[in-house]
């Protein structure tokens, strides 16, 4: 067995190849691909809902579970319009988009090379600013006084609740509101699969903290969550940190870091972390009318805090997980394709398998399967040949295989295969559960 980095022209079709992959094993689909698909939108399927409630459930664990200092909340994706207003995104959360004179396709103006098309050498407008928030109706009546948003990022969920949050529990800075949830944008140009999407998800937290102490706190939580991509089983070498240049910051940023991994199209960015100075809360303070301030008991000190927030992509971090465990090996003269996703994440963490479909085998391996259900995502199969359902295993990415064969009655023995070195270890039934555990925890 030999694992080769991947050759240039072949990263290039690395992402057609994962595609491929998510569809034919159910990760994900086109949304409403019978009716020819919409643009910037896609479904999961059995295994991709599993990874991604691994990666929310990792994420939530890390930040809110196991902090004493972090509480969640879940807000409305339909908010009040003056939220809207007060954050700036009716202004500003625009991209300057230029349309070909000749084909009529918009592009956004930052991805263009030159002032015409390349491809049939029309001339674009002049760039104009067009806002990437949905618009509906709230209500019966359809005018501009029902106009709503879907909201373009969670963010403002929870600045709107923080003077609720301080109120109902003992919080106090420094301390954060975690939120897991849906944002849309109309984006110019979705593309590059679940890469840029105009429905996905965000996990966002806003840390509110002494204005002093900002700095301090964005280098604490810029190494956190480079540390929580490491736990997810990314390569140290796909990742890296980047610090925002002074004309990419917004104007009330003190500083600003993108993680970012290497995908096949290039480094791109995975999760924004930014301070925001006080500006959210302080523009909802003057919009609403609402006192948003804390009074500090200990410095008899009243201040507007300050805040750091690390914002990151459900769909783009299940991609990288992806694209991170995508292997192609040489075995013997067959070519395998393999999903090296860690433990915690894998869909499937134990297949169970007898190795043909006579009995005792199927009864046994059935019961061994319920057995281990409640303590391992397991998934029982009988069909095809061994050899078939060992490679579906490995690209879906699970990391042992327990086989049942016609031995298993007689010496009360079961085969564990690893997906990674292949190798096969013979454990009795009474401690099959304890090796897998070993193995994955
Ligand atoms: P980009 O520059 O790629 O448009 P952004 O800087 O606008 O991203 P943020 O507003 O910082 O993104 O959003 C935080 C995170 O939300 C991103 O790092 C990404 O993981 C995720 N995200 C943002 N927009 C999209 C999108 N259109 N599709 C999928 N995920 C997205």
């Amino acid at each position: 067995m030999a694992t080769a980095p991947l050759p240039e022209r072949a990263r290039q079709t690395l992402m057609e190849k994962l595609v491929s992959l998510a569809k034919r094993r159910g990760f994900f689909f086109q949304s409403s691909e019978i009716y020819g698909g919409i643009q910037g939108v896609w479904d999961y399927g059995p295994l991709g809902v599993a990874l991604r409630n691994n990666i929310k459930r990792s994420w939530w664990r890390s930040m809110v579970e196991l902090r004493d200092d972090v509480v969640g909340i879940d807000a409305g994706i339909l908010m009040n319009p003056r939220v809207w207003v007060a954050s700036g995104h009716v202004q500003n959360f625009t991209d300057p988009l230029v349309e070909c004179k000749k084909c009529h396709q918009r592009f956004r103006a930052d991805q263009v090379s030159g002032p015409r098309h390349e491809s049939d050498g029309g001339e674009f407008t002049e760039a104009r600013q067009f806002n990437l928030m949905f618009k509906t109706f709230m209500g019966p009546a359809e005018d501009s006084s029902t106009q709503v948003y879907l909201r373009p990022e969670t963010a403002q969920g929870i600045f709107v609740n923080f003077a609720n949050i301080l109120n109902s529990t003992r919080m106090r800075p420094p301390f954060g509101i975690a939120q897991i949830g849906k944002a849309f944008r109309n984006e110019i140009t979705p593309g590059n699969s679940i890469f840029r999407l105009r429905e996905f998800e965000q996990m966002e937290l806003e840390y509110f903290v002494p204005p002093a102490d900002e700095m301090k706190w964005l280098d604490y939580w810029k190494e956190q969550r480079l540390e929580w991509y490491l736990a997810l089983g990314i390569k140290r070498e796909h990742l890296r940190l980047r610090a925002h240049g002074k004309n990419e910051l917004a104007h009330y940023a003190r500083g600003a870091f993108d993680v970012e991994y290497e995908f096949p199209f290039g480094w791109s960015e995975l999760e924004g972390i930014a301070a925001r100075g006080d500006y959210d809360l302080d523009a909802h303070q003057k919009a609403s009318g609402k006192d948003l301030t804390y009074f500090d008991d200990l410095i008899r000190e009243r201040y507007l805090p300050h805040v750091v927030e690390p914002s990151a992509g459900v769909d783009r971090s299940l991609l990288t997980v992806l694209i991170d465990a995508y292997h192609e090996e040489q075995v013997r003269d067959e070519q395998r394709v393999v999903l090296k996703l860690h433990p915690s994440v894998a869909p499937v963490q134990v297949a169970i398998l007898p190795l043909s479909r006579k009995e005792p085998l199927i009864a046994t391996a059935q019961a061994i399967e319920h057995e281990l259900r409640p303590f391992f995502r397991t998934e029982y199969d009988d069909t095809q040949s061994i050899g078939k359902r060992y490679r579906r295993q490995d690209e879906i990415g699970t990391p042992y295989a327990v086989t049942i064969d016609f031995e298993t009655a007689n010496d009360q023995s079961a085969t564990i295969r690893s997906r990674d070195e292949m190798s096969q270890v013979r454990v009795p039934l009474t401690q099959l559960k304890q090796a897998l555990q070993e193995r994955l925890h």
